[in-house]
């Protein structure tokens, strides 16, 4: 009796789809959408090494709001949400599908909170500049998942635990921010040459892929209490907390994989991460 029940439980598993990676991309500079650079090959090629998702869930740095939305239309639109670029930048569209079905399945997963189904928002660069190049094509369905600014580190970290069964139908989940990220204190002159970094930019950034790889994530949910070199790396939170999704769904036979681990302009890194 034994042997039938292992033999069934194992033809079950492989029958279903193979469990989705988790990936965390730094975007950095919404230039990167139309730039030709190491980070835009460093995304390309993580793209050619993931199994076609049936849709993507994305959580942007760049979609902040009062409760917590997922987009729900099925032509999300691309938002230009930046100031100061080429014209070439604003003309770029990135028409993926959206999926209504997904929006309306992870309102259903989630108990934490009453998720809010968006009809108005589309998809903002944090999403599309970095996806361009996981997905040329623009063949796979995107939704956005925004941040709740009312809401601490741990409630993000909870809430991402929800998904889970997402990663087992399919969907790959994105987040999209950047681990070290402080605008007020860009070396301008600097953001264009050879990788550049603060000191306490270097020690935020290893620091972090340490507890990243120590499975320390409790660490990394209290960023606030980690001294000044996180302060100054961290200095509001929104670039920082779509790490924390991902990391919430890790399991811990998932390994930890990252690429464009690179400093730029000092007070920036690309660092993106695959997890599975
Ligand atoms: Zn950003």
């Amino acid at each position: 009796m034994m042997k039938f029940a292992i033999e069934d439980k194992r033809s079950t598993s492989a029958d279903r789809p193979s469990k989705m990676p988790l990936l965390f991309l730094g975007h950095g500079s919404p230039m990167n959408a139309i730039e030709e650079n190491e980070f835009v090959q460093g995304f390309r090629a993580c793209g050619k090494k993931l199994t076609t998702p049936k849709a993507i869930l994305c959580i942007s740095a760049h979609w902040e709001t009062r409760g917590t939305w997922v987009t729900a239309m099925n032509h999300p639109r691309t938002i230009h949400d930046f100031g100061g670029f080429p014209k070439e930048l604003y003309e770029v569209q990135y028409p993926a599908p959206g999926s209504p079905e997904l929006a309306a399945e992870t309102k259903e997963l989630i108990h934490t909170t009453e998720i809010e189904l968006d009809h108005q928002w589309g998809m903002d660069h944090g999403a599309w500049s970095v996806l361009k190049h996981l997905y040329p094509k623009a063949d796979v369905p995107v939704i956005q998942m925004s941040l709740d600014f009312t809401k601490p580190a741990p409630y993000h970290y909870d809430l991402a635990k929800e998904l889970a069964p997402l990663r087992e139908r399919g969907i790959l989940i994105v987040g999209s921010g950047n681990l070290v990220h402080n605008l007020g204190k860009v070396a301008w002159d600097k953001l264009n040459g050879a990788p550049y970094a603060y000191d306490w930019a270097t020690e935020a950034s290893e620091r972090m892929k340490n507890l990243i790889l120590d499975g320390d994530f409790q660490s990394l949910v209290q960023y606030d209490k980690q001294g000044t070199a996180f302060k100054l790396a961290i200095p509001t939170p929104e670039h920082f907390l779509p790490l924390l999704y991902i990391l919430s769904l890790k399991d811990t036979q998932d390994p930890t994989v990252f690429f464009n681990d690179v400093p730029v302009g000092g007070s920036l890194s690309m660092t993106s991460v695959k997890l599975g």
